[in-house]
């Protein structure tokens, strides 16, 4: 079995897990003021200082949710309920926790989608455009994740920089594959997740700059400097945190290692005569992520066909009801395309061997070849 779908979800680190159940004991409630509870609120918050400095942030501005999902939420609606019918930009290819966050809130508040161009990343055209006196918040995520591309980022945080308007940014497959820097980047706010980066599922961190004020999502207790009602998932945190320092300190051993394999891969194809294209631009990708457009089938038989053979990948499409949707993000990049249809994300990691890719590389081949003869 081959699974090359560590954007879809990564496994736990193994070390992160060992010291997680070594520090199981620690079970008291932050909120408890005796000694237990002391331990515990201690730890958390020796948890929210590395998180903090991971990012480049003070402890104050970390928030814990249980997830990307919540995090991003927490920072639209925080923002958006502040405000009487304000203008957003948004683009086309956020993660749908973005994306449907905004759907849902077009009754109050004007919300731009903003489209990518064939390379993957935003049109700024389009977005020097929108951008308007009265916006008052933009979300763009740092890393695509399905083509893997950067978005601009630098360029936008210029820009905002002058304005006024609140920059949102889902990091969610940037951390550990490059350095995420909430000052460099001039973001407001921030979000991560703890299963893209070999710690948990269900955790996940919004940076929120110490000048912006949110309104809580969930109302309860004290929490999170009130921001997150509910008792923390202590253990889940520190997990997080754990797994930030190790793909902070393993980032170049990482990044350089998806390189390697990506590059492998690209060269198996190309050796092997089967015929391929890569959606957006190679050169401008995170180092973990591809997508590949294969012209000779739709990705929904590839994916099947793969599946039989062991080799676990994404559509570069959202399964939904064992239907496959196609992938807004390619839409928004080739439009109306038979592209959209027939391409597939691979997605790899420094715990992948060498040979691992030599067998997708394989299976492809007899795929194609398969189709070939037959037809
Ligand atoms: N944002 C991006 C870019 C993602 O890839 C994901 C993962 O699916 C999420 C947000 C959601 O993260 P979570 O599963 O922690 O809610």
């Amino acid at each position: 079995e081959v699974y090359a779908d560590f954007a879809a979800t990564t496994p736990m680190d193994k070390e992160v897990m060992e010291k997680v159940f070594a520090n199981a004991d620690e079970f008291g409630n932050p909120s408890s003021i005796h000694k237990i509870g002391k331990r515990a609120k201690a730890r958390l918050e020796q948890s929210r200082r590395e998180t903090a400095a991971l990012l480049n942030a003070n402890p104050a501005e970390i928030t814990f949710t249980s997830g990307a999902t919540e995090a991003n939420n927490l920072a639209i609606r925080g923002i958006v309920s502040k405000y009487e019918h304000p203008h957003i930009i948004t683009t086309e290819i956020e993660h749908a926790s973005v994306l449907n966050t905004y759907k849902s809130l077009e009754d109050v508040a004007e919300v731009t989608y903003i489209p990518a161009t064939k390379k993957g990343a935003i049109d700024m055209e389009a977005f020097r455009d929108a951008l308007r006196e009265d916006t008052v918040l933009v979300s763009i995520m740092l890393v695509n994740n399905e083509t893997g591309v950067m978005q601009p980022l630098y360029e936008i945080g210029e820009m905002l920089a002058e304005h006024g308007a609140k920059l949102h940014v889902d990091a969610v497959q940037a951390f550990g594959h490059m350095g995420v820097d909430v000052k460099d980047l001039g973001v407001d706010l921030l979000t991560l997740s703890g299963h893209k980066i070999y710690g948990p599922k269900g955790i996940g961190v919004l940076y929120r700059k110490n000048d912006v004020v949110l309104s809580p999502m969930i109302t309860g207790g004290s929490q999170e400097r009130d921001r997150r009602g509910g008792t923390e998932n202590s253990m889940f945190i520190y997990a997080m945190a754990e797994a930030m320092k190790k793909a902070d300190a393993e980032r170049t051993m990482r990044t350089v290692k998806e390189m390697q394999l990506k590059e492998k891969f690209l060269n198996a194809m190309t050796h092997a005569e089967i015929p391929f294209e890569v959606n957006g631009d190679v050169n401008q990708a995170a180092s973990h992520i591809i997508s590949i457009y294969f012209p000779w089938t739709e990705a929904e038989f590839l994916l099947t066909a793969l599946d039989m053979a062991g080799i676990y990948v994404s559509g570069g499409s959202a399964c939904s009801a064992g239907t496959v949707e196609p992938s807004h993000v390619l839409e928004s990049m080739y439009g109306n395309d038979e592209r959209v249809k027939k391409s597939v994300r691979f997605s790899f990691s420094h715990l992948m061997e060498e040979a691992e890719i030599d067998t997708i590389a394989r299976a492809l081949k007899e795929i194609y070849e398969r189709l070939f003869i037959e037809s």
